[in-house]
């Protein structure tokens, strides 16, 4: 161990996991319970219900000892039968691999190809899409809001309006597994009928707890579903006991965790939270095109507007000396960083910036990259740390609340 392990932190900068506030830690710090103590039955109970408001809906939410590719299955095994089709436009690793995942459950999978994985979904596709599908095949729409890989957002509300639009009646299913908790995310109002997200990466909890939020007209969908299901049954998790809620052992210590990372949640403020992840995403960004004034790498989502605010792709040619960026940040200087993903794997690092991150973190964060690329020989222009500063004090710091109304059923 070098003396990184004794003095100081490491930084754990990728999209997932992400690092744990320290209140998470201590309160997985506990003995296990009896399942059926009833202050565990409270305490999990109270997560289901927390998590709606996260959600933006009044639906159940249900949780699975599993991560975001458990959260997807469950999905598609309860919503799908084989042979079914499914439309899953494809601009991203995400995107990509969830529809190989569809394939493998027996599901036929269309939707268009993007030319590079530089954008979001384009809702005209998704339309145009719909609208050839004159038959109505189509049974679900699936996109990924955030594609941790590509740094790139979809915009859901123009998607619903483009399924609108169509007159098309597919379910809508939407992966927010990179950005639930980090920006506003309306289920309800925007028409989303199942919503999946993953307890490691904005929500601040430790990896292992998937979730699916179910609107009606999906559990319906369900219910007509006769596919063979078993672990991932949402009707056998809408049971009250809760060795039933999670199909056996409840995953105690991750409950654990998630209660004391939705106790922050209420407290800071999903408002205020929301604020942080684009403040913190502005200073990213700001250093990044100050780099990139050097023509040597570039931010990989083009158009700004589509930025996530969770993670920054820094694209580079292959061969660059940027490709050593993130074993240099891990092994020099305990910063650890994305690396790239299918067509990306060797064109780009990522900056994850999600959940327990802060002002000063991410200076720090950034000012490692900024030595990798001093150290590795990459062009880059000069005073990216500086810009961000500039750019930290320029712009106000959210208000955190004394307590977040829309979590007023947060028990403790
Ligand atoms: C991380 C991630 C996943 C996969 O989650 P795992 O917990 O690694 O299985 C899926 N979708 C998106 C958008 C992600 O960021």
């Amino acid at each position: 161990m070098s003396h990184r392990d004794q003095i100081g932190r490491e930084f754990l900068h990728t999209p997932g996991p992400t690092q744990l506030p320290e209140r998470v830690l201590a309160a997985m710090h506990h003995q296990p319970y009896d399942l059926a103590d009833p202050r565990f039955l409270e305490l999990a109970a109270s997560c289901h219900d927390d998590l709606k408001p996260v959600f933006g809906t009044t639906a159940d939410v249900i949780a699975y000892a599993a991560n975001g590719h458990g959260g997807w299955e469950a999905a598609l095994a309860n919503l799908c039968a084989p042979g079914e089709l499914v439309l899953v436009p494809e601009c991203g690793h995400f995107s990509r691999h969830w529809a190989e995942q569809a394939r493998m459950l027996g599901l036929e999978v269309t939707g268009p190809v993007a030319a590079n994985w530089r954008r979001a979904v384009d809702p005209a596709m998704v339309e145009a899409a719909l609208r050839a599908d004159s038959d109505r095949r189509i049974k679900a729409v699936l996109i990924v809001h955030t594609d941790t890989a590509t740094g790139c957002t979809s915009d859901l509300e123009a998607i619903r309006a483009a399924i609108d639009r169509a007159g098309h009646p597919a379910l809508y299913v939407v992966d927010a597994i990179a950005s639930l908790g980090a920006v506003p995310f309306e289920m309800d109002q925007w028409g989303i009928d199942v919503a999946i997200a993953a307890s490691q990466k904005a929500l601040m909890g430790p990896p292992g707890l998937a979730f699916n939020a179910v609107a009606p007209r999906a559990l319906a969908a369900a219910d007509a579903n006769p596919r063979r299901r078993y672990y991932w049954d949402w009707r056998r998790r809408m049971a009250q006991e809760m060795y039933l809620r999670f199909c056996g052992t409840t995953p105690e210590h991750l409950v654990f965790g998630l209660r004391e990372a939705l106790d922050i949640i209420a407290e800071t403020g999903l408002d205020a939270i929301f604020g942080r992840h684009r403040r913190v995403a502005g200073a990213v960004e700001a250093a990044a095109k100050t780099w990139a004034e050097a023509g040597a790498i570039e931010i990989n989502a083009t158009e700004p507007a589509e930025r996530a605010v969770t993670v920054t792709t820094i694209l580079h040619e292959p061969g660059s000396p940027a490709a050593a960026m993130r074993d240099f940040a891990r092994a020099r200087l305990g910063v650890a960083l994305g690396g790239g993903f299918g067509d990306l794997a060797g064109k780009v690092f990522r900056i994850g910036h999600m959940g327990w991150v802060n002002e000063p973190m991410i200076l720090g964060c950034l000012g490692a990259v900024e030595a990798g690329f001093i150290e590795l020989g990459v062009p880059h222009g000069p005073g990216g740390v500086r810009r961000a500063a500039e750019y930290l004090a320029a712009t106000a710091p959210p208000q955190p609340h004394s307590r977040d109304m829309r979590l007023e059923t947060v028990r403790r």
